[in-house]
């Protein structure tokens, strides 16, 4: 078998890839051990997580209404089968879609797990039929798209259920009365948020000093202060696990905190502590690509890798490992074998962590910029002035830009707040598109939306807020 391109692995980033340079013409074959497209994103990521966070979200709703807003409703009654269908369905739909799409695009798709044998071949093995004679697969351009696994330290892999990657803990199979929740990033949060609204007692324990590390801390807070109460096992900062040991019926686990030594039994244990790369055991030795100490494909900025027959896309070529970035990547890499062109296609990828309130940036963060020296002036509206984040009864929101102080160009944008991922959009663009603050007070945003508060934000810098009071700067 011969393909001009082979795509290796069908997440957003491969499929994308499979599907733009179809649409350019060429003869496209994707390899996908799975059997449905989607990849981590729609099987056992974005998709199935969001889906259960909105459930979570509507139960944390009632109980606002019950507690403040004197409406009663009694406590919700949660049918977990019906809750498990509604979120495979929704990944059945979807990756339903996918696969007529490749059809109609005239995409090969072959159900097989590919390993590179050379630079321009490839040796499948797997569960679908069509590749029972011919087990290599040539090409003259190979698209990698492996993606991402959970990492897990060698000393904390078990064969029990009690101890779950996301990927375990996405199917759901109950709620455990108690979870610790290894790791305060944004899948432990996700996750842990999901499993304390169903009823589970979450314990979370990070090992840094804040949870999300990445992210600007005056944006963490408000994430902290709801979190806080709803893990009511408790959050644990600078806090070290020393050993797993799962038994029959629990998991006791011991960690080093800043006072000492703890030991404690969980029903379950959710290791959420980052993701590594798909680059090991699929015969890249026997190609030129390189990796970088931690196991990424090192590629440059048109994603063409050290082998000029291999390109690399998504979580498998670095941070940020998210959808979207993968999505971009394939555009990319499209692009360049299309026109041998790598001019980078947008510089601003936003970050979006969908707990309760949301927490969004793009561009520039403060946590960066301090720590990269970047001079920057920051303005911010804080959302107890929004009319909307009142009626909703979140004022506990902020939405900030951070500025250029030479050109008011602007450098980033961040955001707590219920919708604050949909909200970043806008930041992106003006980021995008090198707007200036001013700019971005220029268009009119509807009354009452917290959309006000990204012009508001700027017009506090400008010091034309109406609803807040600062000294106007010069412009
Ligand atoms: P993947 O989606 O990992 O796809 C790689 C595919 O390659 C897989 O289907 C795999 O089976 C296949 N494969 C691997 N090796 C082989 C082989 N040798 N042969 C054949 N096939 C192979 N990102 C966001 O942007 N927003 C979110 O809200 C978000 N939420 C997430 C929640 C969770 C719980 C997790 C785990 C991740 C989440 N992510 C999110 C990250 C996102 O899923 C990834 O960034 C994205 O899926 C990366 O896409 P990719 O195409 O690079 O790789």
């Amino acid at each position: 078998m011969h393909s001009r391109v082979v795509v290796l692995g069908g997440g957003p980033g491969g499929y994308a890839a499979a599907f733009l340079a179809a649409d350019q013409g060429l003869d496209v074959t994707l390899v996908e051990s799975e059997p449905r497209l989607g990849g981590t994103c729609l099987l056992h990521g974005c998709i199935p997580s969001k889906a259960l966070l909105h459930v979570a979200q509507m139960i944390s709703q009632v109980d606002e209404l019950s507690q403040q807003w004197g409406i009663e409703y009694s406590q919700p009654a949660i049918d977990l089968d019906q809750v498990r269908n509604r979120k495979e369905s929704i990944i059945e739909a979807l990756a339903g879609g996918l696969a007529q799409i490749a059809k109609r695009r005239n995409v090969h798709v072959i159900q097989a797990t590919g390993s590179f044998i050379d630079s321009t071949t490839l040796q499948l093995t797997g569960a679908d039929e069509s590749i029972a004679i011919d087990k290599t697969l040539t090409f003259d351009h190979c698209i990698l798209a492996t993606g991402s696994r959970a990492a897990i330290p060698s000393v904390w892999k078990s064969d029990s259920p009690r101890v779950m990657t996301s990927d375990q803990a996405l199917q759901l199979t109950d709620v455990p009365s108690s979870l610790l929740v290894i790791g305060g990033g944004y899948i432990g949060l996700e996750l842990g948020s999901v499993y304390a609204r169903l009823g589970s007692n979450v314990h979370l324990i990070e090992m840094a000093e804040q949870l999300l590390i990445d992210a600007d801390k005056d944006l963490v807070k408000p994430l902290y202060q709801k979190l806080d109460p709803l893990f009511s096992g408790g959050i644990e900062l600078n806090t070290q696990i020393t050993s797993i040991t799962p038994q029959s019926n629990h998991v006791d686990v011991e960690y080093q905190t800043p006072d000492g030594s703890q030991s404690k039994s969980f029903d379950r244990v959710l290791i959420a502590i980052g993701r590594q790369p798909n680059s090991l055991g699929i015969g890249l030795e026997h190609t030129a690509v390189e990796l970088d100490d931690a196991g990424f494909v090192q590629c440059d900025s048109g994603q063409l890798t050290s082998d000029p027959h291999i390109l690399a896309i998504g979580d498998v070529c670095g941070h940020p490992m998210l959808a979207h970035k993968a999505t971009s990547d394939a555009r990319m890499a499209v692009k360049t074998l299309i026109v041998d062109s790598n001019d980078p296609l947008s510089g601003c990828i936003p970050a979006v962590i969908f707990t309760d309130p949301e927490i969004a940036w793009a561009g520039l963060t403060e946590t960066a910029a301090q720590r990269d020296q970047i001079d920057y002036q920051v303005a911010i509206y804080p959302w107890a002035a929004s009319g909307r984040a009142q009626a909703i009864g979140r004022n506990e929101g902020r939405t900030k830009w951070l500025i250029d102080p030479q050109t008011n160009r602007l450098l980033g944008c961040g955001m707590v707040g219920p919708g604050a991922g949909e909200l970043i959009a806008t930041a992106v663009t003006a980021i995008d598109q090198n707007w200036t603050v001013e700019q971005i007070t220029e268009s009119i945003a509807p009354h009452p939306t917290l959309s006000e508060t990204l012009s508001g934000a700027a017009e506090v810098f400008l010091g034309e807020a109406i609803e807040i009071y600062k000294p106007k700067r010069a412009r």
